[in-house]
């Protein structure tokens, strides 16, 4: 056992989105911070720009094996690294609509309402979108909420093949429009880009430091500052707390096969919503038999990850754009006529490369490729554009992350699928449409193969540390303080009491910023 002698202000343990940005916020107050990171930087290699590596090898998730509700292990598509999965992510930044802080009636269920609502968020937005570098347009999705300011940067521009889809889109009454992205990106001076706009973005590290991501962004940043400290492959495996059980006193991490102990005032956990709760769990004492700051029973519960579904347009017509993930549809997000329930969101994919098809695509498309002779994978990547089909899964006590000794559960049972599946009945009805006005043939035939994600998809993972005002129906208060442990935090996406049906990482971010300021409160009186 090695016994850190320094002891530090705050720790923050993990760099993802929560924790990169959190800790780019508090580097400026000269508090010496630790963090803490149990991933190394994710190396700037040729693979990063291969879809075999990539997908097919799954180079960059890790190994962990987790076990689902019927004890059958799996690997996780989760990203240990410097940034955590904004290493990887899309760079879709999207706000939150307004009512979905708002108790929603869905088909299913019932969306739990946030204490606190979207105008509380609003500042945080704007501070995220310029911190991460958010290009969009405002104007034409209808469900758009109100904004204080312009987006910081002008939309990502559609190439010509997607432009003809989107106007195919319009054309049908509906409103498509402009993804907004998080990428590092002058679209008017070359000499200020890092992004390059490649083929592999979603699903891929950028190899060129383009993508506005938690280490990019936040981490690199906050290392220019003296005190802050970053001690990467340091997995954090317990808290420790004070005799009275009312405050962690020690964080113990593994590094290099050896226990270290950390000391500090403040602990912020941002592990991700799956391994923060199993850290509190794994952390039970005599005082927290439970698990730590866990008297509400919620701890790892309401767990929700999305329904997601990648459906496949595969046209008559070849799509040689080069950067294909510029739209996004919501006329379906609270529901259409004869279905008064929200449906979801609907956003491009990355770009669908051969070297994905064997082990991403659709099962269909897979068996096409075989099937096809003359008319292979290369032919079906340069026909085929991708679509996101998002839907809100409901919180739900019983789905959730249970630890038992040292295996990790993720019980997940979907739900809300009624909805689901007619956004993706209803989108496929729209492509095919998309399809008929785009095509000069007489009888032009498309095919949309689809697949939904299986339990080992966790990208949007949320809920198990809801926040709320009530220490008996939420495990955060309002600041996203542990109710039962003063100085202890959470700023991942633990703190969700419901996740809408937008990509959750610009509400981390923003959740980070906002927490951030309530510490630099906290840190200051101290
Ligand atoms: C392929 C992919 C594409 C995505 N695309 C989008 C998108 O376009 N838009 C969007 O909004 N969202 C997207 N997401 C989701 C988004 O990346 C996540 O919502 C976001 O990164 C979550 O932030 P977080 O801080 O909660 O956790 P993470 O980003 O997962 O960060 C958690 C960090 O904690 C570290 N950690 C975990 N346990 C420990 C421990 N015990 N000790 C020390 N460190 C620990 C991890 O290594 C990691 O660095 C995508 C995700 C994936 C995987
Ligand atoms: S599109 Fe831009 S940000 Fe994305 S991986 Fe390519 S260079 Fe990086």
């Amino acid at each position: 056992m090695i016994i850190n002698d320094q002891h530090y202000d705050l720790i923050i343990v993990g760099t993802g989105a929560g924790g990169g940005t959190l800790a780019y916020k508090l580097a400026p107050t000269g508090k010496r911070i630790l963090i803490l990171e149990r991933g190394d930087f994710l190396p700037k290699e040729n693979e990063n720009w291969s879809a075999t590596e990539v997908f097919q090898k799954e180079r960059y998730h890790t190994h962990q094996q987790w076990y689902d509700q019927a004890g059958e292990s799996f690997r996780p598509q989760t990203n240990y690294w410097v940034g955590g999965n904004t290493k990887v992510y899309g760079a879709a930044l999207l706000r939150m609509r307004e009512r979905d802080f708002e108790e929603v009636k869905h088909e299913d269920g019932i969306s739990t309402e946030w204490s606190l609502k979207y105008k509380d968020f609003e500042p945080y937005y704007t501070e995220a979108e310029k911190l991460y570098h958010v290009h969009g347009r405002q104007g034409n999705d209808p469900t758009e909420p109100p904004r204080s300011q312009e987006y910081p940067l002008p939309a990502v521009g559609h190439e010509t093949r997607m432009q003809e889809i989107c106007d195919a889109i319009s054309q049908q009454g509906l409103h498509p429009a402009y993804l907004p992205l998080g990428l590092k990106l002058s679209q008017r001076d070359d000499n200020q880009n890092d992004c390059i706009r490649c083929k592999t973005c979603d699903g891929f590290p950028c190899h060129v430091d383009g993508k506005a991501d938690a280490e990019v962004v936040g981490i690199s940043p906050s290392l220019t500052f003296p005190n802050v400290t970053l001690k990467t492959n340091a997995k954090v495996v317990r808290l420790h707390t004070s005799p009275s059980g009312g405050e962690v006193k020690a964080v113990e991490a593994e590094i290099g096969g050896q226990s270290h102990f950390f000391f500090s005032d403040i602990v912020v956990l941002a592990c991700g919503a799956i391994n923060s709760a199993a850290l509190l769990l794994s952390s039970a004492n005599g005082l927290h038999p439970n698990g730590l700051a866990n008297s509400s029973d919620l701890v790892g519960r309401n767990f929700m990850k999305h329904l997601i579904t990648a459906v496949v347009q595969l046209s008559p017509v070849p799509n040689p754009a080069i950067f294909q993930k510029t739209i996004c549809v919501n006329d379906f997000y609270w529901g259409e006529l004869g279905f008064d329930y929200p449906m979801g969101h609907i956003q491009n994919t990355g770009n669908i490369l051969e070297d994905m098809i064997p082990t991403e695509a659709p099962p269909l498309l897979a068996f096409l490729a075989k099937l096809m002779p003359g008319f292979g994978l290369k032919q079906l990547a340069e026909h085929a554009t991708g679509w996101w089909v998002q839907t809100e899964d409901l919180p739900d006590p019983n789905n959730r992350v249970r630890v038992e000794g040292s295996k990790l559960y993720v019980d997940y049972n979907p739900n809300n699928l009624e909805a689901h599946d007619r956004l993706i009945h209803r989108w496929t009805d729209v492509l095919k449409v998309v399809d008929r006005m785009t095509t000069n043939t007489v009888f032009p035939r498309g095919i949309y193969p689809y697949s939904n994600t299986p339990i080992r998809v966790v990208a949007n993972q949320s809920g198990t540390c809801r926040f709320g005002e009530d220490p008996k129906t939420s495990v955060l208060d309002l600041n996203c303080r542990t109710h039962d442990v003063d100085n202890l935090y959470i700023v991942d996406s633990s703190f969700f009491p419901s996740s809408s049906a937008v990509s959750p990482a610009l509400t981390i971010i923003a959740n980070a910023l906002r927490v951030g300021e309530h510490l630099i409160e906290r840190l200051n009186k101290s």
